[in-house]
């Protein structure tokens, strides 16, 4: 052990700050941190990667939506008009370590505006803030854009990249032949890849789950899902109904009507 002078020790913790000690054969002045200055670096550590981790959500959050009102739709803002689903969906949010290792998700359904894309955004938000890699997206932009792609298989293999992909308003998307046949070849990519879905749409769980096709090209898509999303019915008060009444009282009471 080589011997250690100490020059100087904190008046706090009573730990060495300056030594002296032999370095390559030559004594030498040294600082070292006492335990203050050790908990002191450690929590700076922490703010930078708090602050870090942050900035990164922030962009995150940014290539997710690229429709701003998605922002908004986070658990804070939640009416709370339908407890057990929001607690599912929280729930859904705190285990999604697993669901992702497994490639199992959601398949929200239940009649227009009954808040299953409100839902659906609260849950991505609440992931971007734990750090994971989301996209809120649709068929109908998804079969834009592959459609001005030559590469098809590169651009959809883009998608693998993300940790939780939210499919909005399922079944209003062109059920033409080459439509179907990018709509299935992502969602076969989106499998093989075993990657986690949330589904919203206005079709019912007997039409998408069942096992009567009517459509043999349709009826394939929705065997994909019904293999990796697990239903569940939204049947809230509408929250962009809510939002319209809301409008209508403030502007009624602002007019003193
Ligand atoms: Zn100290």
């Amino acid at each position: 052990m080589e011997k250690v002078k100490i020059l100087e020790t904190c008046a706090v913790c009573g730990k060495p700050r300056r030594v002296i000690a032999n370095f390559l054969g030559n004594e030498r002045e040294f600082k070292v941190l006492c335990d203050c200055e050790e908990k002191e670096k450690a929590e700076q550590e922490r703010t930078e990667e708090l602050i870090q981790r942050r900035h990164q959500a922030q962009y995150n959050r940014s290539v997710a939506f690229s429709d701003s009102r998605f922002k908004d739709y986070t658990f804070l803002h939640d009416d709370g008009l339908q407890p057990r689903l929001s607690q599912a969906l929280r729930r859904f949010c705190d285990n999604f370590e697993r669901y992702k290792n497994r490639g199992k998700g959601l398949f929200l359904w239940g009649s227009p505006a009954s808040g299953k894309t409100f839902l659906a955004g609260c849950v991505l938000n609440e992931l971007i803030d734990r750090g994971y890699k989301c996209l809120a997206t649709s068929l109908p932009t998804i079969l834009a854009q592959s459609f001005d792609t030559k590469e098809k298989e590169n651009f959809l293999r883009r998608f693998v990249d993300y940790d939780l992909i939210l499919i909005d308003d399922f079944g209003t998307e062109r059920t033409t032949e080459s439509a179907l046949e990018t709509i299935f070849a992502f969602f076969d990519m989106l499998n093989m890849h075993k990657k986690t879905l949330i589904v919203t749409s206005n079709l019912s769980v007997s039409t998408v789950f069942t096992e009567q096709y009517k459509d043999v090209r349709l009826g394939r898509i929705y065997s994909r899902l019904s293999e990796c999303l697990f239903p569940i019915e939204v049947n809230g008060v509408s929250h962009r109904y809510k939002e319209a009444k809301d409008t209508y009282l403030s502007m009624k009471e602002e007019l003193g009507l």
